[in-house]
C-alpha cells in the first residue's frame, strides 16, 4: 500500500489531499506558464501567449491587453492582438497611464470584477472598459508601478471565479507582467531612438543568424542596403535639424515597406538596412523599388517648407557559397549601393 491509498483511507483527509493535489497541479502549470512567458522577449508572441493563457485558465471567450503603445509613451492601448472582443471604431481604446483608473489599481493590486470596478469608481476612462464589457480586469506590474491591465471576459460556463481562479490569474499576471517589463526594455535597448528603427548592433546579430538559417533550411534570404542621396548637401542647405526630420520621415517608410519578420535597421547616420528572411532577390528589389518610389514622392514639411530626398539602393540575396561570412555578405550589398551611386543615384542595383 503506497503513501496516497493510505491517506485516501483516512476520511478526514481526502479533501486536504485534493487542495494539495491541485495546488501542486497549479504551481506546476505556473511553472509551465513562466517558462513560455521567458521564452520570448517577441511582443507579438508574448502577448498572444499571456491572452491565450488566461483564456485557457479561466475558459473564456475574450482577452485583451492595455499596454503602453509606444517607447516614453503616456497612454495605455488596447493591444491590437485582443481576442474575441467586437471593437467599435469609433471608440479610442486607450487612456492616459496617469489617469485615475490607473492610480486606483496601483492603490488596489488586485483583480477586480467589471461589476465592483463600476461600483467603485466614476472616472471618464472608465468608459473604455465599460465599452469592452469585461467580466473581469487584471492589473499587471513591473517594479510597484502598473504597466498594463488584461481585461477578460464572456467565461464558458457563466460561473462566478473561484478565489483560488483570482489567485491563480494574480499569479499569471505577475509574471506577465515581469515579462512585458523584459520584452519592453530589449526593445528599447535594441531600437534607435531617433528613427525607431533597429540599431546597428542588433542588425548584425540578427544577420548571422539569418544567414545560419537560410543555410540550414536552405530558404532565399535578402538583404537590402540604402543610403539618403546628398544628405551633407541637404544639411548644409537646409540646416541640421531639417536634415533629422527629413531622417525620421524616410525611416517610417522603411518601418511602414516591410513584414513584422523582416529587420529594418538604421545602418548608420543616414544609412538603412533590412534583413528580408524567406525572401528571394526578385521579390527583394520589388520591395527596394517600392521604398525608393515611396521616398521619391514624400513631402517633409518642415518650418513652412517642404521638403524632398531620394534614396539610393543595392540588393542582394545571400549565397552560401559566395558570402562566406556576414561581412562578405554586406559589402555585395554595399557594391550593389555603390552601383546605384555611381549610375546617378536615386535607383535600385542589385548584385
Ligand atoms: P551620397 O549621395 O554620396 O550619399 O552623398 P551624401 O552627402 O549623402 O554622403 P556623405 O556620406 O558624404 O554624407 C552623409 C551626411 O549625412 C553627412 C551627415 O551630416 C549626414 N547625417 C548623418 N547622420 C545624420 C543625422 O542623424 N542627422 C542629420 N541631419 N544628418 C545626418
Ligand atoms: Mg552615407
Ligand atoms: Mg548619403
Amino acid at each position: 500500500m503506497d503513501s496516497y491509498e493510505k491517506f485516501d483511507a483516512d476520511v478526514k483527509f481526502p479533501p486536504l489531499i485534493e487542495q494539495y493535489e491541485r495546488k501542486i497541479y497549479d504551481l506546476r502549470q505556473l511553472i509551465e506558464i513562466s517558462k513560455g512567458l521567458n521564452s520570448t522577449l517577441d511582443y507579438n508572441i508574448l502577448i498572444d501567449s499571456i491572452l491565450l493563457t488566461c483564456m485557457g485558465q479561466l475558459q473564456l471567450m475574450n482577452a485583451g491587453i492595455f499596454l503602453m503603445k509606444s517607447i516614453g509613451g503616456d497612454k495605455f492601448s488596447l493591444h491590437r492582438n485582443y481576442k474575441g472582443f467586437e471593437l467599435d471604431h469609433i471608440i479610442d481604446y486607450s487612456f492616459n497611464i496617469n489617469s485615475e483608473l490607473i492610480r486606483f489599481f496601483e492603490t488596489h493590486y488586485r483583480s477586480f470584477t467589471y461589476n465592483e470596478i463600476v461600483g467603485m469608481l466614476n472616472v471618464p476612462e472608465l468608459d473604455v472598459i465599460k465599452a469592452l464589457k469585461p467580466d473581469l480586469v487584471v492589473p499587471l506590474q513591473s517594479k510597484g508601478e502598473i504597466n498594463g491591465l488584461i481585461v477578460l471576459g464572456d467565461r464558458i460556463n457563466r460561473g462566478e471565479f473561484s478565489e483560488g481562479e483570482l489567485e491563480y490569474i494574480m499569479n499569471i499576471a505577475s509574471l506577465a507582467g515581469i515579462a512585458i517589463n523584459n520584452a519592453r526594455l530589449y526593445e528599447m535597448a535594441t531600437t534607435d531612438m531617433m528613427t525607431r528603427l533597429k540599431i546597428h548592433h542588433y542588425f548584425q546579430t540578427i544577420l548571422v543568424e539569418e544567414m545560419k538559417r537560410a543555410h540550414k533550411y536552405e530558404r532565399p534570404l535578402s538583404l537590402i542596403i540604402a543610403d539618403i542621396d546628398n544628405f551633407k548637401k541637404f544639411n548644409d542647405t537646409h540646416g541640421h535639424l531639417a536634415g533629422d526630420e527629413v531622417l525620421r520621415s524616410v525611416a517610417s517608410v522603411f518601418r511602414d515597406s516591410v513584414r513584422l519578420i523582416d529587420i529594418a535597421s538604421r545602418y548608420g547616420g543616414e544609412e538603412f538596412a533590412i534583413i528580408l528572411p524567406k525572401t528571394d532577390i526578385n521579390e527583394a528589389i520589388i520591395v527596394a523599388e517600392r521604398i525608393r518610389s515611396a521616398i521619391e514622392s514624400l513631402s517633409v514639411s518642415f518650418n513652412d517648407r517642404l521638403l524632398q530626398v531620394t534614396i539610393s539602393i543595392g540588393v542582394t540575396q545571400y549565397d552560401s557559397l559566395i558570402d562566406k561570412s556576414r561581412q562578405e555578405f554586406i559589402e555585395r550589398a554595399d557594391r550593389a549601393l555603390y552601383m546605384s551611386k555611381n549610375d546617378g543615384k536615386n535607383r535600385v542595383s542589385f548584385l
